[in-house]
């Protein structure tokens, strides 16, 4: 039976990414050696590396003045490298999510943090509206799309100070205004790779302006100085990465990333709308459309398994929704196929008529 895979991250890839991947593995460019043993030194892995970032340059289409790194550790790492370098006195962040709340704690190891809004009295269903930026911080840090409750800002918003922002679960989704962040970062393996590689974006000039001392490993400088080569990178992810990105340049870059994105969203969405046994779990102008979230109705609450059971049976892969949520999430990143999320509409659709 063929398997449809909804899984929140790691999660689907093209398979022409995988299987182009695996041919490296297996043999690298004719060498007779894999990928995953040559020296990332080696003068043919330069080039992967050196694609990988020129790509990501061309698609989000970034002003010169940036640099892309790949760095180990996932985004977790992160929340602890972007304070450490850009967080002198005060940062602000918006808490929009358990991502979220754990940047949040790790900047206050570093300064002084202003939580500008917060969704956390209705479990993170919606994305704070109204709320007002200090314009004396040194950064507002947001977490673009949520990826365990499903809501999402997707748009780059207008405020007083440059922004740092997590995009592990929406980067490569949709075209994205780079000028307006100093830092942009994103774990690989929801939207670009298997996981293992975290990518970086980094406004140059942003770097060197915190007084403290940095450890080696965690100063962005480092790796930005040593174009991602300071120690061993993640050398099969990176090489996973630059597949995906040749396939997304392939298929008509973001926009067209974006149009299936919301493609996809509305189909499934518009049936969690129409359907007795289902509602959404957030507030509908703030749906995400990578990570769609939704449970039974009250009076059916005794079907949830049931659902579950048949909707697995039909080959659903990850659509179990996150314990903070409960129910069902199906994640649509940019491999989900229209095919894939009208299987389970119809999944949804077939158990509704024989309930
Ligand atoms: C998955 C995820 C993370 C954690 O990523 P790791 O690579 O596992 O550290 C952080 N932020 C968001 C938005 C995520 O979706």
């Amino acid at each position: 039976m063929k398997k449809y895979n909804f899984n929140a991250g790691p999660s689907m890839l093209p398979r022409e990414v995988i299987e182009n991947t695996a041919k490296q593995i297996l043999d690298f460019n004719g060498s007779g050696l894999s990928l995953a043993e040559i020296s990332h030194r080696a003068k043919d892995f330069q080039p992967v590396v050196d694609e990988a970032e020129a790509l990501i340059k061309e698609l989000l289409d970034m002003p010169k003045d940036y640099s892309v790194i790949f760095l180990g550790g996932g985004a977790s790492l992160e929340f602890c490298m972007v304070p450490y370098n850009f967080l002198e006195k005060k940062a602000a962040y918006l808490n929009t999510g358990t991502w979220a709340k754990k940047a949040l704690k790790e900047a206050k190891l570093f300064g002084e943090v202003v939580e500008v809004a917060s969704s956390a009295d209705a479990n993170y269903t919606y994305i704070p509206k109204g709320w007002t930026c200090p314009a004396d911080v040194d950064y507002l840090h947001i977490t673009t799309n949520n990826t365990i409750y499903g809501t999402e800002i997707r748009k780059d918003l207008d405020v007083p100070v440059p922004m740092i922002a997590d995009m592990s679960s929406d980067i490569f989704s949709r075209p994205v205004d780079v000028s307006k962040y100093n830092c942009i970062y994103a774990g690989a393996q929801k939207n670009l790779s298997m996981a293992g590689v975290t990518v970086v974006i980094i406004k140059n000039d942003a770097l060197g302006k915190v007084s403290r001392q940095i450890p080696t490993m965690l100063d962005y400088r480092t790796h930005v100085d040593k174009g991602s080569m300071f120690n061993t990178p993640p050398v099969v992810p990176i090489y996973c990465a630059l597949e995906n990105l040749r396939w997304i340049k392939k298929n008509g870059g973001l926009e067209a990333t974006d149009k299936r994105a919301r493609e996809r969203a509305d189909i499934l969405y518009t049936e969690i709308d129409r359907n007795k046994l289902f509602h959404g779990t957030v507030a509908t102008e703030d749906r995400s459309v990578m990570n769609i979230c939704f449970v039974m109705n009250e009076e059916y609450a005794d079907l949830e398994k049931p659902f579950l059971d048949y909707a697995i049976s039909n080959g659903m892969v990850g659509i179990k929704g996150h314990r903070s949520v409960g129910g069902f999430r199906a994640s649509c990143y940019n491999a989900q196929t229209v095919e894939g999320v009208q299987a389970l509409v119809k999944c949804m659709k077939d158990f509704e008529a024989q309930h």
